[in-house]
């Protein structure tokens, strides 16, 4: 199934997706709820970020050939960071260069997973008993402040529009088993499967609740793949009027074009 979040007359509701035509549903996504037979064409709505995370919590460093294009050695647990909830956009949201950070902007095409049940020390054989489901981001980052001018990621990870999520949360996916592409202005820069990960969603998901209560809503970034524009030679950073798109087999493709802060 895949679930949706839209405006419509001036309410933020969610929706199921089926052949182009979106299913209001009633009740919380998170607890009970039912699909309706109320429904709108797709084309007649804009769609919001699928989800509005208490939290956003993600992974560096979790796939081979970016620890090698990133100069990082393989890590022995999951790194985790966070990146600030007012970063989200949804699908055709602009991504806003910062005034104090245009130059080295950059994109990261990550698998996404939305947690769906509070859940705190879980064994990995639970964890797909509190995933709501799975929808694709881009871990957008000012790799000046991230790399080189502040002591840890918070800052470079968290400027306002560098967390786009959307366009749909998939429910029925393998997380495991899906191909992840980026494109920049249609051009190919990351292409891979999940099946490439360190560490793989459910064990993520159990680290992290090792760690920290995962509340429902909480958005899991799983990192990315190599042929990220910092690690290209020469690098390539987001300009004003690109388009970058995020596309996960299964799920959709997140696009957003890049502008200038005014
Ligand atoms: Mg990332």
């Amino acid at each position: 199934m895949k679930i949706v979040r839209y405006r419509f007359q001036g309410e933020e509701v969610y929706g199921e997706l089926r052949n182009d035509q979106i299913y209001k549903i009633k009740g919380n996504i998170f607890d009970k709820f039912k699909i309706t037979s109320e429904k709108i064409a797709l084309q007649d709505v804009r769609l919001l970020s699928p989800v509005k995370p208490p939290n956003i919590i993600a992974i560096g460093v979790n796939y081979k050939k970016h620890a090698e294009e990133s100069g990082h050695n393989l890590p022995d647990k999951p790194v985790i960071f966070i990146k600030a909830t007012t970063a989200v956009i949804g699908p055709g949201e602009d991504i806003v260069l910062p005034k104090v950070a245009p130059d080295e902007v950059d994109f990261e095409a990550e698998l996404a997973i939305v947690i769906g049940k509070k859940a705190k020390n879980i064994n990995k054989d639970e964890v797909s008993e509190y995933v709501l489901g799975y929808t694709c981001a881009n871990d957008v980052s000012a790799r000046d402040c991230q790399r080189r001018l502040d002591k840890q990621w918070a800052r470079g990870k968290s400027f306002d529009t560098f967390c786009p999520i959307g366009p749909y949360i998939e429910t029925e996916l393998d997380p495991d088993n899906c191909d992840i592409k980026s494109r920049l202005n249609n051009k190919i820069m990351q292409d891979t499967n999940t099946s490439d990960l360190i560490f793989d969603t459910a064990e993520l998901v159990r680290y992290i609740s090792s760690n920290m209560t995962l509340l429902p809503g909480t958005v899991i970034l799983t990192g990315t793949p190599e042929g990220v524009g910092f690690a290209r030679k020469p690098a390539v950073f987001l300009q004003k009027g690109d388009i970058i798109e995020i596309e996960i087999k299964g799920i959709g493709v997140l696009s957003n074009k890049v502008i200038m802060e005014k």
